[in-house]
């Protein structure tokens, strides 16, 4: 019966990580988990995130079925396979990013949401091609693209195939520019190392969550590289605002409206950002690119 009573109470209530205020589950689901006391931004699952930042229902989930190998066949102290197959259990995702095309006030966008609680974040092959294919596909058809970060950084189960994913959405990304499509990146905590050094600061616009950790790498191994003390709080949104790294913080129950004006601000800021030109420039910029080798559609 304790037990029980225990597990009752676990599933009702939730401290908040910062402050310690135990709160209702209930009511902070309806306040997009942020903290009533604090503020506090509490991680989201993607599928939540997408819902609170699209309008409702209009999501469609694009390479959903995209799952990794074990190109290395990867043994720590469990295999890489299994840890796979954990994490898939455990959240009910296929991997640690969620893309798709949805709507925000009426006008398409193509999304990518990372998930956290998919092996923390971390980009792999499959993470790195469903950004990929997300921008390529907003790219085709001269949509704008948002991705929301969350991420401890590259797989490394994964070896130097992950680290490879930095370069794959980095010039995924610039073919997408060079159309003169919009691409808005969010960051939220954490956002490191080889999401940080890649596509999270590639957004035309990079918008933060409050006190997000954003940065490459811990505190203390840069401490140690550089033997100097760090300011406080220097990963942290606010720190990296005032110092020019990002262009605005935004709360998240104001994160829609704010997506919202900023895509109606670039499909109006003239010619250059219109569907129809944008659509033009595509067309020419996928005639003028290089010849290079197909990429291979294997994982
Ligand atoms: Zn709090």
């Amino acid at each position: 019966m304790a037990h029980y009573r225990r597990v009752q109470t676990e599933a009702q209530f939730r401290k908040c990580d910062s402050c310690g205020e135990t709160l209702f589950v209930n009511e902070l689901d309806k306040a997009f988990s942020v903290c009533k006391i604090c503020g506090h931004h509490f991680q989201l699952c993607a599928w939540r995130r997408i819902e609170i930042s699209l309008d409702p229902n209009s999501f469609q989930e694009i390479n959903g079925n995209l799952e990794s190998l074990d190109p290395l066949e990867f043994k720590g102290k469990r295999s890489y396979l299994e840890r796979i197959k954990e994490a898939q259990r455990k959240t009910g995702l296929k991997e640690a990013v969620v893309c798709g095309i949805g709507t925000i006030g009426g006008g398409k966008v193509v999304l990518a949401v990372m998930d956290f609680q998919f092996i923390g974040g971390s980009m792999g092959s499959v993470v790195g091609e469903k950004i990929t294919r997300a921008i390529e596909h907003s790219t085709a058809n001269a949509l704008p693209v948002i991705i929301f970060c969350c991420s401890g950084g590259a797989r490394m189960d994964e070896g130097i195939l992950s680290l490879m994913q930095m370069a794959k959405t980095s010039a995924a990304l610039y073919y997408h520019d060079q159309a003169g499509l919009l691409c808005i990146t969010v960051l939220t905590h954490p956002t490191l190392a080889g999401v940080s050094a890649s596509y999270a600061f590639l957004g035309d616009i990079i918008i933060a969550e409050p006190k997000a950790m954003i940065g490459f790498t811990g505190a203390r191994v840069i401490e140690q590289t550089i033997k100097k003390k760090l300011p406080e709080g220097f990963q942290e949104s606010e720190f990296q605002l005032r110092h020019g790294q990002i262009d605005m913080v935004v709360e998240r129950k104001n994160m829609h409206e704010m997506l919202h004006k900023l895509l109606d601000f670039a499909a109006g800021g003239g010619a250059a950002r219109s569907p129809v030109a944008a659509g033009e420039r595509a067309a020419a910029v996928a005639k003028s690119k290089p010849k290079v080798k197909k990429r291979s559609k294997k994982i």
